[in-house]
């Protein structure tokens, strides 16, 4: 029998938000854990020994630690927007729909950028933009009703996806970008497949 311990260290002068951020994204881990069981769970873990987080995205197993951070990220701040509003100090809404896909290979896994509270009056610090091959973004342009261009030539089509039919398909067997958008497919009738395609190929995971 294995357990995942899921330890919260971060310190109480991080700020509340924060706290908040980075144990949803913990317990999206946890839940994860829960649906694809051990053996899945330690290939994340060699893979995070082997190559630090999170490594390049052409290491081995890189396709588990992809699905598993889009996942881990987004529930993070999708919940700390619920749970804070708008106006939280970790995360403005428009990051989560300025995230620009990195194709493969490359090192730039999850990276953010913040607004700068001394240039803009309306700015308290947060994240309004990321980049990565790491696809944070992708979760949210399942669900939103917004047509935005995801990148030169590649607009997000895609709408009403559900967080449960997105947390349903993270199966054992779903250790890719391209085997979660397949099983997200079948799943569900393969409803707008041909957006669906389009919206993974538009974050390099054809
Ligand atoms: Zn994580």
């Amino acid at each position: 029998m294995y357990y995942l311990i899921v330890i919260i260290k971060n310190a109480p002068s991080q700020g509340t938000a924060k706290v908040f951020e980075s144990t949803f994204h913990k317990l999206a881990h946890a839940s994860h854990f829960k649906q694809v069981g051990s053996s899945y769970w330690i290939k994340y873990i060699n893979y995070i020994i082997t190559y630090g987080p999170y490594g390049n995205d052409h290491d081995m197993n890189n396709g588990i630690v992809a699905v598993g951070e889009m996942w881990g990220y987004h529930m993070g701040y999708f919940l700390t927007l619920q749970h804070f509003g708008d106006e939280n100090p970790i995360i403005h809404p428009v990051a989560m729909e300025n995230f620009t896909p990195f194709s493969r290979p490359s090192n730039r896994d999850i990276k953010k950028r913040r607004c700068n509270p001394q240039l803009d009056i309306n700015c308290n610090g947060n994240i309004i933009e990321m980049d990565g091959w790491i696809p944070v973004g992708i979760i949210h342009n399942l669900m939103d009703r917004s047509a935005d261009i995801v990148r030169q030539g590649f607009t997000d089509n895609v709408s009403d996806y559900t967080l449960s039919q997105i947390f349903n398909a993270l199966q054992s067997d779903v250790q890719s970008l391209q085997a979660f958008r397949n099983r997200l497919l079948s799943n569900n009738g393969n409803r707008q497949q041909a957006q669906v395609k389009k919206l993974f190929e538009a974050y390099y995971y054809n």
